[in-house]
């Protein structure tokens, strides 16, 4: 029985790691439950599947969560701090790392310290932080199993390769709901349309992401730190049909790639039964339906925040975290409507030109510079 720490159970990765957990409760207990503002949810998921702990982020939904569970033995905290402690407790084996953005890099770490296995999905992690995040993890021997599709696919593909040298891995990426489309285009685009992905069904920060191509500029670092690698061997191509979740090539040229259809209860379920394999009853491939498999090249002139995610991954120090910070300010703003969809790359650029760059940070460097990065990011946007 593996014993589960879910942290952001009310978000996408959040829920379906539950239907995951649901269909086989031979193999996984849920030992904590954390939710940020979802109070009705988190108390449903807590009546059905009676957890040690549960944690609402926000303190003014704490009285509600608490009566609600009253006659239960779970025990109800609140707030952020509450949220780090849970990482600290001994009562579970594997952290699903599942909050979004910066507010997961705390919890995160406390679970590394504390020794736990860490299902990743919140790819912000490893963009502001990776190095601190990779060394803490070998020096507690906290293994990091990725939960994001490509980096799943690429994990895949690399079991039961260890003695055999990395050459490239290539990274898909669906091109999201306005691949092809130019600056003419773009400019007009709201919110609504921009949520709507043409193939996975996610949280609104990372569907925004995904749009303006900043999703795969994250997950290029996030796979760097990851998988141990340089910049120059990791490449990105569109492939709209998101059947190949990604690639490895080895030194003799040979590629692996992982193939299935996208549904994120696949990646979320390998990185949880961990290393074995599974059963589920989730749609199957049928090559015959699928008419054509297709490759191009992202446009990083029109979907410039890829060009400068990988700017920030070359030049390194804090440029990767005032890039993540940045862009969750401006993504924020956009889905306020505050500003429009290309003022949300530029931002980012302006952040990564003005905020003081840091060649090795520390810690502590890090948390200044998301600061600094989200006020100079405000700052433009005069919120
Ligand atoms: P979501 O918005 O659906 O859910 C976020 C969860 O985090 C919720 O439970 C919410 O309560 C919690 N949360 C939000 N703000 C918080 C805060 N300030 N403090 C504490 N908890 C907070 O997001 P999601 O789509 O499930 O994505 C979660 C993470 O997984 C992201 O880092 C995303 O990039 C990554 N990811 C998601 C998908 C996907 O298919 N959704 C795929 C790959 C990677
Ligand atoms: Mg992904």
């Amino acid at each position: 029985m593996k014993r589960i720490a879910l942290f952001g159970s009310t978000g996408s990765i959040g829920t379906q790691a539950l239907e995951v957990v649901r269909t086989h409760p031979d193999l996984f207990s849920v030992e904590i439950l954390t939710a940020q503002s979802n109070a009705d949810l988190l108390i449903a998921q807590a009546l059905e599947f009676d957890p040690n702990v549960v944690v609402i982020g926000d303190e003014t939904r704490y009285a509600e969560v608490k009566a609600a569970l009253s006659s239960t033995n779970v025990k109800v905290f609140a707030g952020e701090a509450a949220i780090e402690e849970a990482a600290a407790m001994d009562c579970y084996d594997m952290m699903l790392a599942a909050i979004v953005g910066f507010a997961g890099l705390r919890p995160t770490l406390k679970a590394i310290e504390n020794g736990k296995t860490i299902a990743l999905a919140n790819k912000e992690t490893l963009v502001i932080a990776g190095e601190i995040v990779v060394k803490k993890s070998l020096e507690n021997k906290a293994a990091i199993l990725p939960v994001d599709s490509e980096h799943s696919a690429i994990f895949q593909c690399v079991v039961g390769e260890s003695r055999n040298k990395v050459t490239r891995i290539i990274l898909t990426a669906s091109g999201g709901p306005f691949r092809g489309k130019k600056p003419n285009f773009l400019v007009n685009v709201k919110r609504d349309h921009a949520l709507q992905h043409p193939n996975w069904n996610m949280g609104a920060k990372i569907t925004i992401d995904s749009a303006t191509l900043m999703n795969k500029g994250l997950e290029m670092i996030e796979a760097k730190w990851l998988f141990n690698l340089r910049s120059d061997q990791i490449e990105v191509i569109v492939h709209p049909q998101s059947i190949i979740h990604s690639m490895v090539e080895f030194e003799d040229g040979s590629i692996k790639a992982q193939m299935g259809l996208p549904d994120m209860r696949l990646p979320i379920q390998y990185a949880l039964a961990y290393p074995q394999r599974i059963g589920n009853a989730f749609p199957r491939t049928d090559f015959r339906k699928i008419e054509k498999l297709e490759f191009e090249e992202p446009d990083t002139r029109t979907f410039r925040n890829l060009y400068l995610a990988r700017e920030a991954m070359e030049k390194g120090g804090n440029l990767p975290c005032i890039l993540n910070a940045a862009n969750e300010i401006a993504v924020w703003a956009f889905l306020k409507n505050r500003i429009g969809f290309l003022d949300m790359m530029a931002v980012v650029e302006k952040a990564l030109e003005q905020v003081k760059f840091i060649e090795h940070p520390t810690l502590d460097d890090y948390f200044e510079s998301d600061a600094e990065a989200r006020d100079f990011a405000a700052s433009l946007i005069k919120l």
